[in-house]
Order: structure tokens, then sequence, then C-alpha cells
């Protein structure tokens, strides 16, 4: 649009130096600059949900390159050891694939001994695990709807009740929950995931009130559009580019995994020790002012449901 056309190259330039770099696959970075101390995280110990892929693996990444030991935890145990290989040759630092199912208290209870035989702490939880996919409200199953719940939700739910049981309620600790600001204007297509993400930053609230007093801090991160990502290839994001959707997010751009990392880091580390019960918002701007457009979303949805 007007807007964009008329940006000075130099403003773009600068701008440009200002994103961090990003790979677009499962890949960890050919090169890092370090924005904080290398040791902001020495000798911590993160927990991360989802971490074989996507936005977890990147946080998983970002956190290691701060001096974190990591665990990652998912259902498939080929993703996350093969990943795990990876981030340890990328960084350095020890990474621990683990299996299990966020909807089984019984597997999350098994991985966080094994979790914490290794390496004896816990010092963070990142509650990344999620499923979602465009569907309208009217096509949706009882049992979609009700498995995406069970996933983010109630996920978030077991994996913070039993790392707080085994560990944090005498330790102390941090839970950042990786939420979605779906909910904020009704996102069309997104009940299912938009009334689960909505749930988790209530919850954040309540176990900030609940856990505050054994030096646990809890917060929500809530990314926009992603580039590099499952979520982003399913919910629409080639047709947001094709469709110059991007001109109507105030930052002209889709964000990318290094940024969420990067803003999952703060709320991780003592830089936010004050900050809990609150919903980090990283969007570039994204759910003020891009559309929310049921009939377009619907075309997309029917693309893909007709592949
Ligand atoms: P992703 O790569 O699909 O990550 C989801 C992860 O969750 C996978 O590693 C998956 O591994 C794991 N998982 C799914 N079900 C599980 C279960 N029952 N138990 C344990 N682990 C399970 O997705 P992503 O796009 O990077 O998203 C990461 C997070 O950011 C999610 O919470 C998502 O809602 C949120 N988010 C993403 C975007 C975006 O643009 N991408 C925007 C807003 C919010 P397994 O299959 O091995 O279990």
């Amino acid at each position: 649009g007007a807007v964009s056309s008329a940006r000075p190259a130099m403003a773009e330039a600068a701008m440009a130096a200002r994103v961090p770099p990003d790979e677009d696959g499962d890949e960890c970075l050919p090169q890092y600059r370090h924005l904080l101390s290398p040791d902001l995280l020495a000798g911590q110990v993160a927990f991360i949900t989802g971490g074989g892929s996507g936005i977890g693996f990147r946080i998983a990444e970002i956190f290691m390159r701060h001096g974190c030991r990591t665990v990652i935890a998912s259902r498939n145990l080929q993703r996350v050891s093969e990943a795990s290989k990876k981030l340890v040759a990328a960084t350095g630092q020890q990474c621990l694939p683990l299996s299990m199912d966020v909807r089984q208290p019984q597997t999350i209870a098994a991985a966080v001994d094994e979790a914490l035989k290794e390496f004896k702490r816990i010092d963070i939880l990142i509650n990344g695990a999620a499923g979602n996919f465009l569907c309208p409200a009217s096509a949706l199953s009882f049992n979609a709807f009700k498995t995406v719940i069970d996933i983010d939700t109630l996920g978030t739910f077991n994996t913070s009740k039993v790392i707080f049981e085994k560990y944090f309620r005498d330790h102390g600790g941090v839970i950042v929950n990786i939420t979605a600001t779906l909910s904020y204007r009704g996102q069309a297509l997104q009940v299912h995931a938009g009334a689960a993400k909505a749930a988790i930053d209530a919850m954040t609230r309540h176990l900030a009130v609940e856990w505050g007093p054994n030096n646990i801090r809890v917060n929500s991160l809530a990314p926009g559009p992603i580039s590099g990502t499952e979520g982003f290839r399913r919910l629409g994001g080639k047709f947001a580019e094709k469709s110059d959707q991007f001109s109507v997010i105030p930052l002209q751009r889709a964000g990318n995994k290094t940024e969420i990392a990067h803003s999952t880091l703060y709320l991780a580390s003592p830089l936010s020790s004050y900050v809990t019960g609150t919903t980090l918002v990283v969007d570039g701007g994204s759910w003020l002012t891009s559309p929310n457009s049921f009939s377009a979303l619907l075309g997309v949805w029917a693309a893909g449901a007709n592949q």
C-alpha cells in the first residue's frame, strides 16, 4: 500500500537489521549473535513440551545458547531424539529427549522423574504442546473440539501440576504457557483453539495467584503469525502471503521463531523477575488490525478440505 512504498530505503535497512535471522524448517540457526549475556540461564534446566518442532524447537535452541540444559518432550520419540541431536551439535549443551503425552498424567510423571534423575533440577517449564487446524464450528466434530481442549488446556494443567508436585512446590520455578490471540476478536474457524488458549490464559492468572507464594512465576506468551512453523502452514500463512495480508499488520510482516524464543527467554529469565500472571503478546500488532474474514477463511478451509 501507500504507506509501505513510501517508506525510505534506509528505514527499511534499519528495520531488517533489528529482525533476528531464522531458519524455516526444524533446523538450528547457522549463526547466532547474542543480544543478551550467553550465561543468562547458566546452570538452569528447562522442560519444554512440544520442543521437538517449530516454536518449541527454537525456544530450546535459544535457551541452550544462553547456558540452559533442556528436556524436550512430546509423543513422537523419534522427532524429539532427532531434534535433540541437532540442538546438542549446535549449542554444546545437554538436551534430553523424552516421549510423553500431555493428555496422560502418568506419562508426564514418568518423563519428569527421568528428567530429575538426569539433571537433578527443573527451573523452567514451557508448555508449548498443542494441536490446531482451521475448521468452521459448523463442521467441527464434538470429538475434534474435545481433542484440542484435551491437548492444549488439560495438557498445560497436567504438566504444570506434575512439575509443581515433583519440584516447583519446594524449589520455585518459572512457567511460560504458549497461547494465542485467537479469542481476542473471535477469530473465524478457530473456536476450538481460541477457547482452549483463552482457558490457558485464565489458568496462567489462577496459578500465578496460588503458586506465587512458592516463588513460582506463571505467564503466557501469545504469538501472532510465525513463519516456518506447522501452525503457520496449516492456518493459511501462504494464503496470507499471497493476498498481501501482511500489509495490514502494523509491523508489515509475519514474525519468526527466533523472535518468539527471545520473548520467551525474557519471560523465563530473571529479567522478568517481578512479572507474573500476565500475557505477553508477540504479534507485531497483528491482532489489532488483521482482517477476521469468515468468508475468506472459509475458502482456505474448503480448498484444504478438497485436497
Ligand atoms: P508444532 O510444530 O506443530 O508444535 C506442536 C508440538 O506439540 C509438536 O512438537 C508435537 O509433537 C507436540 N504435541 C502435540 N500433541 C501433543 C501431545 N498430546 N503430547 C505431547 N506433545 C504434543 O507447532 P508450532 O506452530 O510451532 O506451535 C507451537 C506453539 O505455539 C503451540 O502452542 C501453538 O498453539 C502456538 N502458536 C503458534 C503460532 C504459529 O504461527 N505457528 C501462532 C500462535 C500460537 P508430537 O507430535 O511429537 O507430540
